[in-house]
């Protein structure tokens, strides 16, 4: 860490200068030997698995609520500040089930600008989506489009920390308070954040969050709700266990959503790395900026404001055609024939996507349909070498027209 730093404070009196010596004089760039892939999960170092692989050998119990998963809840639990936890297979499993436990029905409020199981889940509880357009800065819902878009039918908001960047909290909380609705947040990204240092889960009735192997922090798979409700924790552990309350008695048709321990010891042993992987995002965020601040065309979401602890899970730029003279899509096919597989998150659009393409939307989404021909997210991950982006962002530079 202290090496980056260093190497990085002494590269910043030159960027200048790198810009207009990559552009004009053509440094001859390689493309990169292995692929440089948006992201790459974190590993631990396998002994602390194998380790925790013969305590489940020994246990001989590897799924339905064991010892590692109760551990890792417990975790979990303080991390977040709160018992209202319940762990799942998966990330969309858990808002399925999430809403379902919250009777959610009608319609719901949600954002086209996301990754697709956030409506795939509203799908599967037969309800139906409304799609109103995002804010410009973070592409979390406008709260302003929220009001016009609600019916004797809604029931609640189901919003998105998109890349991790905090919704407008106290906006939606508002209108989901003078409307009687239930806010629901898809925080897959946002493990980690924190506002006003309190976790993003404490903030509206429920949050998912996903332990994907591509996400931020991991393990392997997985998904967690977090709920302000005491009551609903019982209901949870129904539904993601086929309804049974012991051995005869079902409640409830539940599905099979349960996290097993081989993903609770992935998880316990990825949570101690938590605050490092941030930390080293931290680094490689300030690194890009620093490289392409002086890029006609490159736009970077403005700074975020010094109550939110962020976690440096994505690292989106938006590329203006005009400015920077090439189009996002073209940038990234440039960027692929450096061996570098950048990802337009979000693109298309979930409202462009066959199955949701006939859904009526009466707002015309003007905002996300800009971001998603703009949106790019560049490759950030713990191991990233600082020459790696140096390269990412002189492949960048030599690819705009405009200095
Ligand atoms: C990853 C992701 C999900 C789904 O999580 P899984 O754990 O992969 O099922 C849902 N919403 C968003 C925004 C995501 O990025």
């Amino acid at each position: 860490m202290v090496n980056q730093e260093s190497q990085f404070a002494t590269a910043q009196g030159s960027v200048a200068f790198l810009l207009v010596y990559t552009k004009y004089f053509g440094i001859m760039i390689k493309p990169f030997k292995k692929p440089i892939f948006v992201t790459r999960p974190f590993l631990p170092p396998i002994e602390e698995f194998s380790a925790g692989l013969q305590e489940i050998w020994d246990n001989q119990w590897l799924t339905n609520e064991g010892p590692v998963l109760q551990r890792f809840s417990r975790q979990l639990s303080q991390q977040c500040d709160t018992d209202n936890v319940c762990l799942f297979t998966n990330g969309t499993l858990a808002l399925q089930i999430g809403l379902q436990g919250l009777g959610i029905t009608g319609e719901v409020i949600t954002t086209p600008f996301t990754f697709v199981a956030t409506t795939h889940a509203l799908y599967w509880n037969k309800i139906r989506p409304v799609f109103v357009d995002i804010e410009p800065d973070y592409y979390t819902l406008d709260p302003d489009k929220v009001e016009a878009a609600i019916t004797p039918w809604t029931t609640a908001i189901l919003a998105v920390h998109v890349f991790g960047y905090p919704c407008k909290l106290d906006e939606l909380a508002d209108i989901a308070r003078r409307h009687n609705l239930k806010l629901i947040y898809d925080a897959a990204h946002a493990f980690g954040v924190t506002v006003d240092g309190k976790q993003i889960s404490h903030f509206g009735d429920m949050s998912m969050f996903s332990f994907h192997a591509t996400k931020l922090y991991h393990s392997l798979e997985g998904g967690m709700l977090i709920f302000q409700d005491d009551g609903l924790k019982s209901t949870f552990d129904y539904l993601k266990n086929f309804g049974f309350k012991n051995e005869v008695e079902v409640v409830m048709p539940g599905t099979n959503a349960k996290m097993n321990e081989m993903q609770a010891l992935m998880g316990i042993l990825v949570l101690k790395h938590l605050d490092d992987l941030i930390e080293k995002g931290r680094v490689i965020e300030a690194m890009y900026r620093e490289r392409l601040a002086e890029v006609p065309g490159i736009h970077f979401p403005p700074e975020l404001t010094a109550n939110i602890r962020y976690n440096y899970a994505y690292m989106p730029i938006e590329v203006n055609e005009k400015e920077f003279g090439m189009s996002r899509d073209m940038l990234y096919e440039k960027l692929r024939e450096y061996n570098v597989f950048a990802r337009k998150y979000f693109y298309p659009l979930v409202t462009d996507f066959a199955c949701y393409k006939n859904v009526q939307t009466r707002d015309s989404l003007t905002v996300a349909n800009g971001v998603a021909d703009r949106i790019l997210c560049l490759p950030t991950y713990y191991d990233l070498a600082i020459d790696s982006i140096e390269r990412i962002c002189e492949i960048i530079i030599k690819s705009s027209s405009g200095i």
